[in-house]
């Protein structure tokens, strides 16, 4: 049976529990044990599908089709292991669970309550498809003392009378702050922290200790002490330059060696070399490149969380800083002005007209200037609009998105093949789960540059989206040099498009950035920054 590592955390939020727990699993996968990794979020929506992102930062997206939270995206790219629909789960989701047995009678007559009905509802979460793997690290959203991570906290507390110590462990992850007049870390916010803990019934094991400097010998002594953990279980976790540095720093402040002696695991040493690699080509880079992402959502830095990961990780591949400037689409009179001298022109995912005139801009500017242009999503469906525009004089060229349009260039998917059953949707219908989701293969044109990039004629990547370039343009777009070089199985909905006249010009219906690692950069790109590169020696 597998080992449960639960992450809770106090003081603030914002801490930063996701990556330590993607960390934790993947310097546990360099000891050689095989890792999963989930997340119960604590509020009331079903998923995180219909926020916003300035609520909720990026929607992540898993193969199976599931919206959920950007900590996966952490899981994913720390440690390999693709995440699932079993693995995200909310305080929405398990009442609506709940709540249709209860209307089918499975509760048997049963006064259905919180306790135990919701709580027994989470620990079966928790403890299904596990697929047996070492080591389950489950990471509980909200901050200890949320009114709403009551039923949670309940439930992992109930695990571990039920598993016992040799099967589960807590880790609570705090904040040190440093008070600058006092010139000193102040450990009694964490103090508070662990008394709320305890006052629901959980003593935490491992205290994973965020501060922005060392954390004094006489301050863990204390924090020992006054919560009642080991001094060698408080683990230091101050701020890194990169987050890829954590599976390395954390092992060197004894996180995993806490973890196996607490389960008495005699593990063999960790092979970190992976990640000494990857730090290497952070810290020593051969040049620089700088790419313009043209969004809506610029000022939150979440909402493109694995757009901006992507980049780096194609930074490491071809060992150059990859310098990111966010240009708001909404500002139109300073667009081409902050477009001069960039590398290369991206235009990420996106929904809504706001700001798509600036994108379409952009778009335009990179096309005929010869700078290497991404599209990605929106970014596709966007280009495809301003080659109709300005390439075939269709000047009311527009998405079904915007409204009624006249020529709509991108339209509405009515229907799609969805795990080889036809999925059909009409403009009236709910918005939450309606969009074409997950992994979908897709196959490119021979010799074509995408088939190049990725070496292969099939390929396989995670879609988000309600609207699809309309095939009818196929023929006239190619007169003008758009050519549609990736399509579904079934031919009927384009998936990538590029041009040949240009150095890079290459956009994607699907989103890429969702499955690219450090330790293995997504092809697309990969290429894209070399043509960067190559682009920056040509200024
Ligand atoms: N708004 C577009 C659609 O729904 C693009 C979505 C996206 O970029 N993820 O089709």
């Amino acid at each position: 049976m597998s080992k449960f590592i639960f992450i809770t955390g106090g003081v603030v939020s914002s801490l930063g529990k996701g990556l330590a727990a993607a960390a934790l699993g993947a310097i546990l996968q360099s000891r050689g044990y095989t890792v999963r990794l989930r997340k119960l979020d604590p509020y009331l929506n079903i998923d995180p599908g219909t926020m916003s992102p300035f609520q909720h930062g990026e929607v992540y997206v898993t193969d199976d089709g599931t919206e959920t939270d950007l900590d996966l995206g952490h899981y994913e790219r720390f440690t390999g292991v693709a995440t699932r629909r079993t693995d995200s789960v909310t305080t929405g989701k398990i009442y609506s669970s709940v709540l249709t047995k209860e209307r089918q009678g499975d509760y048997l007559g049963a006064t259905v309550q919180v306790v135990p009905h919701i709580i027994d509802e989470i620990k079966s979460f928790i403890l299904s498809h596990t697929d047996n793997a070492d080591f389950v690290i489950c990471e509980i959203g909200g901050t200890v003392g949320d009114i709403e991570s009551l039923p949670f906290l309940e439930a992992i507390r109930q695990l571990r009378n039920d598993l016992g110590t040799e099967k589960t462990l807590f880790t609570h992850v705090t904040l040190l702050p440093y008070i600058a007049t006092a010139g000193e870390i102040k450990t009694k916010p964490t103090q508070h922290s662990v008394k709320e803990l305890l006052s629901v019934g959980i003593q935490p094991d491992i205290l994973l200790c965020r501060s922005s400097c060392t954390i004094p010998e006489d301050a863990r002594k204390k924090l020992g002490l006054f919560c009642n953990v080991k001094p060698e279980r408080v683990i230091e976790a101050a701020d890194l330059k990169t987050i890829y540095e954590a599976p390395i720093v954390y092992h060197q402040n004894g996180l995993d060696t806490a973890v196996c002696e607490h389960f008495k695991l005699q593990a063999s040493a960790p092979d970190l070399s992976r990640w000494h690699r990857i730090i290497d080509h952070i810290h020593n880079p051969d040049g620089q490149v700088t790419i313009a992402i043209v969004g809506k959502y610029v000022q939150l830095l979440d909402a493109y969380k694995s757009l901006r990961e992507s980049l780096i990780h194609a930074g490491i591949a071809n060992k150059v800083k990859v310098n990111l400037t966010w240009i708001d689409s909404d500002n139109l009179e300073l667009l081409e002005e902050s477009l001069i001298g960039v590398n290369g022109i991206l235009v990420p995912g996106g929904f809504g007209e706001r700001g798509s005139e600036g994108k379409i801009r952009a778009i335009q500017y990179a096309r005929e200037k010869n700078i290497p242009y991404f599209g990605i999503c929106f970014g596709m469906q966007l280009a495809v609009i301003e080659a109709c525009r300005h390439l075939l004089h269709i000047s009311d060229a527009s998405t079904t998105e915007f409204g009624e349009a006249c020529t709509p260039v991108v339209g509405l998917i009515t229907e799609w093949l969805d795990a080889d059953k036809l999925s059909k949707r009409e403009a009236s219908q709910n918005m939450g789960g309606t969009m074409r989701l997950g992994g979908y293969e897709c196959l490119l044109t021979p010799d074509s540059k995408a088939h190049q990039i990725y070496q292969t004629t099939i390929i396989q990547e995670r879609h988000r989206h309600r609207y699809e370039v309309n095939m009818t343009y196929r023929e006239a777009l190619e007169k003008v040099g758009l050519y549609i070089v990736g399509v579904s199985p079934d031919k009927a909905l384009p998936e990538i498009i590029e041009r040949r006249d240009h150095p890079w010009f290459i956009a994607v219906q699907f989103h890429p950035e969702l499955k690219s690692k450090p330790f293995e950069p997504h092809p697309l790109f990969v290429s894209y920054i070399k043509a960067a590169i190559q682009q920056e020696r040509l200024i």
